[in-house]
């Protein structure tokens, strides 16, 4: 029989009754050390008591009133947005993956306003992960996500990472956009290089195609700056924004200027939830505290303690570990062994970690972590990784 849950989550038989931090702790009191975050999404860990005060107080005056009405806190969070990224406007969805497909739309869009309505090409690549709806599976393409679906939407074609030959000859002045993630986290924490993203841009200033970013993952001071973008000292048009926007409630983001923005008026595009003040107030509270440049050079003083005793972790297990990559507190370890044998180990040690790909452990804690927690951390994969060698 199927269970009442839609079965398709490969699910660890784990519950969480509450958390603290960077702990998640089970019904009976086992404290689990998180490097998952939900997924990046807790970005100042469990029960925050900035966070908890923020959704509490506006729990108490009003919870939704849908967009037929001027949202205060929606204003607020768009204000903070734009002053602190090259946007001139956001529209608020619920996830990642209603942020993509609004991308979608805009670039679209944008070029039928051009008079170009047959400019719809957008270019993405191997491996990338824009989320799970029919658009989103048609963006990235892969054989895993798109299969048994029936007929993909057109309009995509997929690259494959890294060869900057193919990119070169696909970039057309009929391509409408370049959707990409400076980092790809499903896709096993693959960084695209600063001078990668650099190219980028200047191929979409030479054809006027967009430059979609998707920091659904890697945005929200993962990597020790705000968007991770900003290390390559370039702006997209359009970037995708989600997971840790909300700390843990659920809200996501596009972010556009004006110019990629044209066309988007009112009666184009819409959503019941999207903005709605609880996401809103969270997301202000969440933005005030992770775009202070204090809060981020913590969070890059961090990072290189950890990425220090992984390397020393990598170098103590070479069978079982072959590198680490990422930046900031989006970090993997790329395996010799299936890391889903590493997360089911890591269980054992009360150590919560996320796979990607078929060859990288993702960790991505909260960016509040303390040291001693990654001391902690690290001990626990030591052990992890002494476990699987013996
Ligand atoms: C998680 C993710 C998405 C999808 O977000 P959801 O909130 O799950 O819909 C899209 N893009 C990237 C890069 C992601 O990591």
């Amino acid at each position: 029989m199927i269970p009442h849950v839609l079965p398709t989550y490969n699910r660890a038989p784990l519950a969480f009754e509450r958390g603290e931090g960077a702990w998640a702790i089970t019904a009976e009191g086992t404290r689990y050390l998180d490097l998952g975050a939900g997924i990046a999404v807790n970005v100042l860990g469990h029960a925050n008591p900035d966070l908890v005060a923020a959704l509490t107080e506006q729990a108490g005056r009003i919870w939704h009133v849908s967009n037929l009405y001027q949202i205060p806190e929606q204003e607020r969070l768009a204000d903070l947005l734009v002053e602190h990224t090259f946007a001139d406007t956001v529209f608020f969805t619920n996830s990642g993956t209603e942020a993509a497909e609004l991308a979608i739309k805009m670039v679209r869009k944008h070029w039928d306003h051009a008079g170009d309505p047959d400019r719809i090409e957008i270019l993405t690549f191997g491996g990338a992960f824009h989320g799970r709806s029919t658009g989103a599976i048609a963006a990235a393409g892969s054989e895993k996500m798109t299969k048994g679906f029936g007929p993909l939407m057109p309009g995509f074609r997929t690259l494959p990472f890294g060869d900057h030959e193919a990119l070169k000859a696909a970039v057309t002045d009929r391509t409408a956009a370049i959707m990409v993630e400076p980092i790809q986290g499903e896709g096993g924490i693959r960084p695209l290089p600063d001078a990668c993203l650099q190219g980028l841009r200047d191929l979409c200033d030479r054809t006027g195609a967009l430059l979609v970013l998707d920091e659904v993952q890697c945005g929200m001071g993962r990597t020790g700056r705000l968007f991770a973008h900003e290390y390559a000292g370039i702006a997209p048009d359009i970037m995708m924004v989600a997971k840790g926007i909300g700390g843990g409630f659920p809200l996501g983001a596009v972010l556009a200027t004006e110019v990629a923005a044209a066309g988007m008026v009112a009666g184009t595009h819409g959503s019941t939830y999207g903005g709605n003040p609880l996401a809103c107030a969270v997301g202000a509270r969440v933005m005030q505290i992770v775009a202070d440049p204090a809060f981020l050079a913590e969070v890059n003083r961090k990072a290189a303690l950890f990425r220090q005793r992984l390397e020393g972790l990598v170098d103590a297990h070479p069978e079982i570990f072959e590198g680490v990559r990422g930046q900031g507190l989006m970090l993997g370890l790329k395996c010799h062994v299936a890391p889903v044998d590493l997360v089911r180990a890591a269980y054992d040690q009360h150590l919560l970690t996320v796979p990607a790909a078929d060859d990288t452990l993702r960790l991505l804690p909260p960016l509040n972590i303390t040291d001693d927690e990654i001391a902690e951390a690290v001990a626990r994969l030591d052990r992890v990784a002494a476990g699987l060698a013996g």
